[in-house]
Formats: structure tokens, sequence, C-alpha cells
């Protein structure tokens, strides 16, 4: 008998509860991963995940073949192409993680009614993509936690499914067709320096995260400079790593750090929660706006100033420029500059969400979208008018100014607490500089924000 294991965004071996049950159930398994046309079609494919995606496609079929099998890759449909291979391999049954996206969820139901049809059975296998699926803890009035805090509170409270080691041999039916398994380099218009992807890669990074930095992150994880967060988001979102093992691996250590990290992988199960419940929020405000308040402005030359990191603030130039650079930024950083381009600029969050999806290495819909909106005053933030100053935060979370000499090269040379507010030099010592003033004052953009709020 052989079964069908369908790899979506859980790209890993260890704690794969698909593929475990695919092993028990048959006696040969096709590990099978599909380029899905849908996802370039929805402009989903960046070229920076395309690129870390390709590590991750090339580690696992290493991984497999190190005990005995292979991955098989298509493209195209992904239902016209599981029931294809489901032919060609007679294969019984298919087993898949839940998708916790809509998007995944309508291609899981077709992806039903295909095999279904055919007398095939789906299995679908919850709580692989988050640490606890969707809907798993509610309050009593509604289908969805709204706020963040008594969330948490709950969420702390499940029992987690223990984690699965992983599989020591898989076998793999013959005469199956692949793809050959994408590379790196086939990519065009990768950020220079992005990270590498794949379960061997997220592994190493998070044990050594968890034996030599977890213990500081509570204390640090706010020092743009210091750099002390996992950086694991992109093998969450891609599942190089399970957010179940994530949370069991930090649970077992003691201290701040680690009770803190738990506290941030629990941020990324409220947004998929909210998200589920409200699929609308990836697009729509998830709070109605009073009537009073403007969807924003369009301001094309200072959001182009944004993207490019040349707004003349250089917290939020750096943070834009590591963007750029490395397909990934810092939260604090990305909280800084979220909050410039929706409440300084007071751009609608939207245009934001969709430049930091065209280059995030993490970038998933719910933790993309839900975070802009907190940010922006649309979402979940249960103070939806503050809005960060973005000079006082650099003084704050990069006192030494060592961010931004590293990000913005043009104020490597500025000395003190200058490098933050360049505008403040003066003669001589501006002269030399080629970068640019503000885009716009900080009092003009809080009172516009103001103004537009109803706040005056
Ligand atoms: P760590 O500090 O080591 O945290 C560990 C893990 O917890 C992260 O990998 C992540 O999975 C989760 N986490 C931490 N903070 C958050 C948070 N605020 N929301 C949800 N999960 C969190 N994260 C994404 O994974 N994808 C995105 O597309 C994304 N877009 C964002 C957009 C904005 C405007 C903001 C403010 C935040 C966004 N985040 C996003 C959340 C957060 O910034 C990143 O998860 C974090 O910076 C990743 O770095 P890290 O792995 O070193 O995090």
């Amino acid at each position: 008998t052989v079964s069908i294991v369908l790899f979506t965004s859980d790209l890993r071996l260890h704690d794969q509860p698909a593929l475990r049950a695919a092993l028990d159930a048959t006696d040969a398994v096709v590990p099978l991963f599909v380029r899905d046309d849908a996802v370039a079609e929805a402009g989903f494919a960046a070229p920076n995940r395309a690129a870390f995606l390709a590590d991750c496609l090339t580690d696992l079929d290493h991984s497999l073949r190190e005990r005995g099998g292979r991955l098989v890759i298509r493209s195209g449909d992904l239902v016209e192409e599981v029931c294809r291979v489901v032919t060609e391999a007679d294969a019984d049954e298919v087993h898949l993680a839940e998708g916790v996206s809509a998007f995944a969820r309508r291609r899981e139901e077709r992806l039903r009614e295909a095999l279904e049809s055919e007398g095939r059975r789906l299995f679908v296998h919850e709580g692989v993509t988050t640490a606890l699926p969707p809907g798993a803890v509610t309050p009593a009035s509604s289908d969805h936690f709204a706020v963040f805090t008594p969330y948490f509170r709950k969420w702390s409270e499940q029992h987690l499914r223990h984690p699965l080691g992983a599989p020591r041999t898989v076998r793999v039916p013959d005469g199956i067709g692949s793809e050959k398994v994408p590379a790196r380099g086939d990519v065009r218009g990768v950020s220079a320096g992005l990270a590498a992807g794949g379960e061997s890669e997220g592994r190493d990074r998070l044990t050594a995260w968890l034996r030599r930095d977890a213990g500081a992150y509570e204390d640090q994880h706010d020092d743009l400079a210091g750099d002390a967060t996992s950086r694991l988001s992109p093998h969450l979102h891609f599942g190089t790593l399970s957010a179940a093992e994530l949370v069991h691996r930090a649970r077992r250590k003691e201290g701040a750090g680690p009770a803190a990290f738990v506290r941030q992988l629990c941020w990324r199960d409220f947004h998929h929660q909210v998200l589920a419940a409200r699929p609308d929020a990836s697009h729509a405000d998830y709070r109605a706006r009073e009537d009073h308040w403007r969807t924003g402005r369009d301001a094309e030359q200072e959001t182009e100033a944004w993207r490019e990191g040349r707004t003349g603030y250089p917290i939020v130039d750096a943070a834009m420029r590591q963007l750029a650079h490395e397909g990934w930024m810092h939260n604090r950083g990305r909280l800084l500059a979220a909050s410039f381009l929706s409440k300084t600029l007071y751009v609608d969050w939207r245009t934001g969400a969709d430049h930091f999806l065209s280059l995030l290495v993490d970038g998933d819909i719910a933790n993309n979208q839900m975070n802009w909106q907190w940010v922006a005053g649309t979402g979940t933030d249960t103070r939806p008018h503050r809005v960060l100053n973005p000079v006082r935060q650099a003084h704050r979370y990069d006192p030494d100014g060592a961010y931004v000499r590293r990000w913005v090269p043009e104020l490597a040379g500025v000395e003190g607490k200058a490098v933050h507010e360049p505008w403040t030099l003066e003669g001589f010592d501006r002269a030399g500089i080629d970068y640019p003033e503000p885009v716009v004052g900080l009092s003009e953009g809080l009172d516009r924000f103001r103004r537009a709020r109803g706040r005056d």
C-alpha cells in the first residue's frame, strides 16, 4: 500500500504528524511538494521567499535521501498534481497538515472533493502550522480573542501535542517522476544578505540560540544593534521548525528569557486565530473605523522615500535598508517603520504591508497584515491612537547609534546622539553628509494624524 504526504508549510522531518501517520498506515510513502501556480498568480512567490524555499526543498530532499527516500516535486495546479501522483502511485490516501489561511483551507476543500470522487481519502493533521490551531481556545462570547493578554493566559494553560522525532527510514515507491529540486541560484532579485533556509539550518540555529542567547532575550530583544532575537521567523513561516517543538524546548529552560520567547511565539498563534476568524482582515480594517477617520493620504513621493530608506529619519531608514538587504527586519524596526508610514505619514497600512510582503522572507498574511493593522490602529491594539516617536525610540533602542551606522553608511562618521537627528548638525558637520532632510516634521505629522482621527 502507498500513501502520499503533501508538504506545504511544514518542510521538515521532525515533528511531522502527517509523515508519521502516513508511514504508520502504509508500506511506502511519496513525499510530495507541489509548486502551486496559484501562489505565484497571487503574487505571493516573492524572490526572497522563493530562494529560501529552494533551500528548504534541497535540504528536505537531502534528509529524505539519507533515510532511503527522496522528495517528489511537481508544479501546476496543486489539486490536479496531487491527483495525478495519486494515480501514478496508486495511493489510497493523502496526508496533509491543516492549513491555517483561507487560501490553504479552500485548497484543502477542493483537494478533498477531488480525492473523494476518485475513492481516495484525505487525512488532515491539526496543530502543525501553529502551536495551537486557530479556534482551539476561544472566549465565552466570541469565536476568537481580539485582545492578546487574555488569549495568552488561556493559551498558556493548554496541553500542547508532544513533538515527534524524525523517522529513520522512508520508503518511496519507484517510478514516480519528479522535477529537479530548485536551487536558490535560479531565483533572481534576491536580497544579498538573505539567510539560508532548510530544516538542518533551522535546527542548528534553534539549538545554538537556546543555548547561547535565550537567557538574555527578555532584556535584549528590543536592542536593535544587539540583534539578539532568534531570527527563527522564516523557519516558522516555512515550517522547517515546528512551533510546538519550539514552545516545548523553550519551556524546558528556566528563566525570564525563554518565557518571554514563548510569549512571542504566542503572538504568532494569536494573529493566526484572528485572521482565521476574520479572513477579510487580510485586506479590510479589522476594526471598523470611526466615521471621521480617513483611510490615509495619497503621498507617493513620501512613500517612495520610505520604501527606499531615505525619509531623513535615520532609524526608519536603517530599518528599511535592513529589509532591502536581508529580506528581514528586527521587530522594533518593523514597529517603527510601520508606525512612521501609517501614522506619521498617514498612508494606508495596506501600502506598507504590500511592500513588506514583497521583501520579507518570513512574510505571511497573518503576521504581516495583523501586525500592520495593530500598528496602524485598525487592528487589535487596545491603544490605537498611540504614535511612536522615531527620535525618542531611536535614542531608547539604539542608544549608541550602532544600528543606524551599520545600515546608513552616510551617517557612519556622525558622532554621539546627532546620528539620530542629523538635522541638528550645522555648518561643516552637515555639509559633508549626503543624507536627506526629514520628509515631514514630526509635529506636522502628529497634528495631521490627530486631526484625521478627530483628536484635536
Ligand atoms: P523573535 O523575537 O525571536 O520571536 C520568536 C518568534 O515569535 C518569531 O520568529 C515569530 O514567529 C514570533 N513573533 C515574535 N513577535 C511576533 C509578532 N509581533 N507577531 C507575530 N509573531 C511574532 N512576523 C512574521 O513572522 N511574518 C511577518 O510577515 C511579519 N510582519 C510584521 C510586520 C510588522 C509591521 C510588524 C510590527 C511585525 C511583523 N512580524 C512578522 C512580527 C515580528 O516582527 C517577527 O516575527 C520577528 O521580528 C521575527 O524575528 P525573530 O524570529 O528574531 O523573532
